[in-house]
């Protein structure tokens, strides 16, 4: 039979009812399914040890002896259960805390013991070892490589725990071995040298050595992230077929206009090459979707305007998003400076082009003045909050959509704007977060990326530096001393959900604690709880100097610009990812001046977080940062993505650490779409197949946008 048609209930040793589990808790309800449930770590059985030779506290050790004597010691919840163990040579002693009532230990007899060591008292134990008789063990078969497998707590209060997953999978060899239905061609098995599915399929749950583990793991992740891409390119390329973009190929009076006659000073290579790209997409028939990355600094704004203009120059209106109220003002001031002003000092009220700006603190009597010169096309660009995606908004040529930090706007918003024109705009989504480039093929597909990798000339590297606590006056006197030279100074405190009564108390703490450190300067605070109103105040002390020092919570990460703030410190550092650490720097080094970004952690940290830390110090590439951020926490984690989540599921294969096979699975996947996008030949409906049979799994590929 068919293992994908074989229910899993039939298989020896499972039964409706852990049949039932198996499908709440892991969705399979097959025999394949449960293949597909791979091990995700692997022990070796192969070796016995003799208890003299224990080295190590993280090694699983299996010893051959019997016990000598045992006893219960202690009362209640400190009861446990003790044996000494001897190989013959030497004893050990076993030790259990728990289920004590449940375990029948015989003296005399000879056990497999299996466990891991750990120091007590000076000496070496095993907590909660494995025991089995030794006569019951089949040596010949109790060999190699031991799979382990992920369960739930549902599943173990079943006893569906790693040890009976291991011994259904072995019913599941007999027949497995009677072959599956391959899922890649014997073209692509061929030309990447693969494992066959029905081997790589027995090597991950039982591998003959560690070769064939490695072989069949390489094989699976390869299937994994081949039929991704698949399905993803695939999507891609009917929405090229048949999604028109608007053609936009002249430059003129705008464009021109402003750049000979306003632009205070040159663009840098990168914005120029990036706005070349953009003006490619812009000037095909094709609807761009390009992701323009650039670390914060490195003039997004201005490139976004310059495309605003181009848009303006063939007849369409642009719409700039932002996340929050503060940033849409802050971009609605940079570009009406930007515009107010040309070379000759003259203030021209926008004659270029006219911008205005619409978020929740617009009343209703602007409102409906926007909506009218939105519709009878006065507006050239309109600067908002989500505000902006109100079905009430309605322009009269809406050609270009630029998205500013995109990770907090969800597909379903993307979408309204997309049916504000009878064509989709083009859409531009400017992220300083950079996005490592395997993450970005797999959850974008294949949205354009442009990045700007270089700053505007004269900005100094912000240096980095990390302190533990203790070394409070040090940084006290910098700071006194930093201000005394007209500076200003963020001071930053984590704010998490969960924990944001503390934090909060933290934050005011904090606030308390510089008024009294520094009587003779101004402090400022703000925090995500205090009315919009409120928060724009503050924020505008500080951005106009009155006040020197701004203790905030996040609110300030994305975006805000004082040019004048030189330094930035971080409190409680360790409780931030890499990446929002690489944002809250960025608030720092916008101006002249040579700035500072100073790391406060408690004195003992975990390896992880000094290693944050480190990376920190050592490196202002935004870049570099993301990938460690990826390989230190995992791309579920990673910022920027946490809201949507990746829109499918990895069961084998990282993104952290399999880029190279993701590069070939694309590859792969590309030139079978070339040659055949709608997967019609006979050769290709194996992938068609395989397509369908993953959909039925609840996989919400549309989460692509
Ligand atoms: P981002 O949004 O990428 O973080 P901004 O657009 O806010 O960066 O630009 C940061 C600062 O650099 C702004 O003050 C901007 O006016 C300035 N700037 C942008 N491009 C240039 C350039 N080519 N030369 C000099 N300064 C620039
Ligand atoms: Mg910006």
């Amino acid at each position: 039979m068919e293992l994908s048609q074989l229910d899993i209930k039939y298989v020896q040793g499972v039964g409706p009812r852990r049949a039932e589990i198996l499908k709440r808790e892991l969705g399979v309800t097959t025999a394949l399914d449960m293949l597909y449930q791979f091990p995700y770590k692997y022990i070796d059985r192969s070796r016995f040890y003799k208890i003299r030779d224990i080295q190590d506290e993280d090694t699983y050790v299996q010893i051959i002896g019997k016990i000598i004597d045992y006893q219960t010691i202690g009362v209640g919840r400190a009861q446990r259960l003790s044996a000494r163990f001897s190989d013959g040579e030497d004893e050990i002693e076993l030790v259990w805390f728990r289920g004590i009532q449940y375990l029948k230990l015989q003296k005399g007899v000879s056990y497999i013991v299996f466990g891991k060591p750990s120091v007590f008292n000076h000496d070496w134990n095993i907590a909660h070892p494995e025991l089995e008789l030794l006569e019951k063990v089949n040596l010949e078969t109790h060999k190699g490589l031991e799979p382990h497998y992920n369960t739930t707590d549902k599943m173990k209060s079943s006893s569906l725990n790693s040890k009976s997953m291991m011994k259904i999978m072995a019913q599941l060899m007999q027949p497995l071995s009677a072959g599956l239905s391959e899922t890649l061609s014997a073209d692509l098995l061929a030309r990447y040298n693969l494992m066959n599915l029905t081997e790589s399929l027995k090597n991950i749950h039982f591998p003959s050595d560690i070769k064939s583990m490695q072989r069949a793991r390489e094989r699976l992740k390869f299937e994994e992230l081949f039929y991704i891409q698949l399905q993803i390119l695939r999507q891609v390329k009917r929405r090229e077929a048949q999604t028109e973009g608007f053609r936009m190929p002249r430059v003129g009076q705008a464009f021109n206009t402003f750049y000979h006659n306003y632009l205070p000073f040159s663009l840098t290579g990168a914005q120029k090459r990036v706005i070349r790209e953009i003006q490619a997409d812009m000037k095909s028939s094709r609807q761009m979707n390009r992701l323009l990355q650039g670390d914060v600094g490195s003039g997004k704004t201005l490139v976004a305007l310059m495309c605003a203009l181009l848009a303006k120059d063939n007849g369409f209106q642009t719409c700039i998003m932002a996340p929050t109220e503060i940033l849409a003002n802050q971009h609605y001031e940079t570009l009406t400076s930007f515009l107010s002003k040309n070379k000759d000092g003259i203030v021209t009220q926008q004659s270029v082009a006219r911008v205005e700006l619409l978020t929740g603190s617009t009343t209703k009597k602007q409102r409906e003045r926007l909506h009218a010169a939105l519709l009878n096309g006065e507006i050239d660009i309109l600067v908002g909050t989500h505000a902006l995606i109100e079905d009430t908004v309605q322009f009269l040529n809406l050609g270009l959509v630029i998205i500013d930090e995109q990770h907090r706007f969800g597909v379903a918003q993307r979408a309204k704007l997309w049916s504000k024109n009878i064509n989709p705009p083009h859409v531009l989504v400017m992220t300083a977060t950079p996005i490592p480039r395997t993450l970005a093929m797999t959850v974008y597909g294949d949205l354009a990326v442009s990045v700007i990798d270089e700053l505007p000339p004269g900005r100094k590297p912000i240096q980095t530096l990390h302190y533990s606590n203790l070394r409070r006056d040090k940084i006290n006197n910098f700071i006194r001393q930093q201000i005394e030279l007209g500076r200003q100074v963020y001071v930053v405190y984590p704010l998490i959900e969960e924990n944001k009564k503390m934090d909060l108390v933290d934050l005011e703490n904090g606030y308390r604690y510089m008024t009294e450190q520094f009587p003779e300067y101004r402090v400022s605070m703000v925090h995500g709880k205090m009315r919009a109103r409120d928060k724009d105040a503050e924020m505008q002390k500080f951005a106009s100097g009155q006040t020197q020092i701004l203790v905030a919570t996040t609110v300030i990460e994305v975006g805000v610009n004082v040019p004048n703030a030189s330094v930035m410190i971080v409190e409680n550092a360790e409780r931030f990812g890499l990446s929002q650490l690489h944002q809250l720097r960025g608030r720092v080094g916008r101006g002249a001046e040579q700035s500072y970004c100073i790391l406060l952690t408690r004195v003992e940290l975990s390896k992880d977080t000094r290693k944050r830390m480190d990376i920190m110090v050592a490196t202002n590439d935004g870049f570099r940062i993301a990938e460690a951020d990826l390989q230190l926490r995992g791309p579920g984690d990673l910022e920027g993505t946490q809201q949507s989540g990746l829109p499918f599921e990895l069961h084998i294969a990282s993104l952290a650490t399999d880029g190279q096979i993701l590069e070939v699975a694309r590859t792969a996947a590309r030139e079978i779409l070339d040659n055949d996008p709608e997967l019609e030949l006979p050769e290709n409906q194996l992938y068609l197949n395989q397509l369908y049979r993953l959909k039925q799994q609840a996989v919400d590929w549309g989460m692509i946008s």
